[in-house]
């Protein structure tokens, strides 16, 4: 039969191909190949989680009482640890009954919020290089998306002024995300009070990704989007545990804010999902509660791992601004070279994968970002690698042309 006429709906033909698509392609034939993979792509943490909330989970699983559905809107344990996590944390002081709420993962809640906030047309603003989830929530829930351009001069960080005065008159909402994944770039809380200043004065929903609240270094403390005055009448924050506790797989996050919209996305997910395994939101009370030396040695861990890679490409030539905070380096690529073509060629020839910065957005154009998910061993294999394959900063023309003639 004829299945011409079976064509998904228009809201998926808005969406732009996954860069990353092309990438597992290249990355199955090199592996074909025989080529031992270095991946550094992805911003999957490598490490364990820890034992106690392993068994926490164990101990949970074994009791019937947690087999049946869980509440929509989770277990008032949990929201009550999250919100006590807060106060720890912040300072800041939030109602457990109506302004936390536990997610999927926050890549679900980031962008089902879209849906339960957007209407077809509405203007979104987004940071461009962004996290992808930012745009494609968004794009799905038929927005208009304004890219709010970043620079490398400014730090990475959303210059109000840039943003046309009949965009933010028009725009509904602005997603950010500091520190930053691509960029692991850091805003300081001026930027913050800003924020606000702007989102009030246009009435913009602040929807805030802090997934990196707790991988900061060297002394750094990331600041919350609700601590600024002011915060909690327009704004939300999102949360996760994938990447402070290694906790990718397990599908744990939150949403805490302004108690208008974290209603708003509970009614909508009360229709989609059942909420998170009651066994699952038991260990995650456990992962948020662990003692503070547990996030010392994973900051210990990804500061180290940092410090060795910026170092090795420094002596090819790159020099790599120092993160305060995330689990990736976001790295220029050679002049002359775009950065599909820089990664792609770097992977044909050394079997490292690096993410091309366009998969964040043309505002990613330029860069590669190399997550720190390899211990130092694999990672000093991949300089090598680099060293042997002329893969330099200023290797200049003849590195350029070489990789271009591979295609
Ligand atoms: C990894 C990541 C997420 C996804 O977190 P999950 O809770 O695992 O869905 C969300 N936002 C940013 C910026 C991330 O880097």
């Amino acid at each position: 039969m004829n299945l011409d006429w079976l064509t998904p709906a228009d809201r998926l033909k808005t969406l732009p191909p996954y860069v990353f698509a092309r990438l597992d392609e290249l990355k199955v034939n090199a592996r074909r190949q025989g080529l031992d993979l270095i991946d550094l792509g992805m911003g999957n943490p490598d490490g364990a989680t820890p034992q106690p909330v392993v068994d926490a989970a164990i101990a949970a699983i074994q009791d019937p009482a947690n087999h049946g559905y869980p509440p929509f809107e989770g277990t008032a344990s949990f929201r009550r640890t999250i919100t006590n996590w807060y106060q720890r944390r912040y300072g800041v002081k939030l109602d457990p009954e109506a302004e936390a709420l536990p997610l999927l993962g926050s890549k679900e809640g980031l962008t089902h919020l879209a849906l339960a906030y957007v209407n077809p047309g509405d203007l979104v603003l987004v940071p461009s290089p962004a996290y992808p989830a930012h745009f494609r929530g968004p794009l799905i829930a038929g927005a208009e998306i304004y890219d709010v351009m970043l620079k490398p001069d400014n730090g990475w960080v959303i210059d109000f002024a840039t943003i046309p005065e009949a965009i933010a008159q028009r725009a509904k909402i602005l997603y950010f995300n500091y520190p930053s994944n691509p960029t692991a770039a850091t805003a300081p809380r001026e930027f913050f009070e800003e924020a606000v200043a702007f989102a009030r004065h246009y009435e913009i929903l602040l929807v805030h990704d802090l997934c990196y609240a707790e991988l900061a270094f060297d002394g750094y403390q990331p600041t919350s989007l609700l601590e600024i005055p002011g915060a909690m009448d327009i704004g939300v924050e999102f949360h996760t545990l994938s990447k402070t506790y290694n906790m990718a797989g397990w599908r744990v996050g939150f949403v805490v804010g302004n108690r208008q919209v974290v209603q708003g996305l509970r009614t909508l997910k009360t229709n989609l999902d059942y909420g998170i395994f009651r066994a699952l939101q038991t260990a995650a009370e456990t992962a948020l509660q662990l003692p503070d030396v547990y996030l010392h040695e994973v900051q210990a861990r990804y500061r180290t791992r940092r410090d060795f890679l910026i170092q090795g490409l420094g002596e090819l030539g790159w020099t790599v601004p120092k993160p305060q905070a995330t689990m990736y380096l976001w790295v220029s690529c050679p002049p002359g070279i775009g950065s599909t073509d820089f990664a792609f060629s770097v992977l044909e020839q050394t079997g490292v994968v690096v993410t091309p910065g366009n998969a964040f957005g043309k505002g990613g154009e330029g860069y590669v970002r190399i997550s720190l998910i390899a211990d130092c061993d694999r990672l000093g294999e991949a300089l090598s690698r680099f060293k042997q394959a002329g893969i330099t900063y200023h290797a200049g023309d003849a590195l350029v042309s070489g990789l271009r003639s591979k295609g």
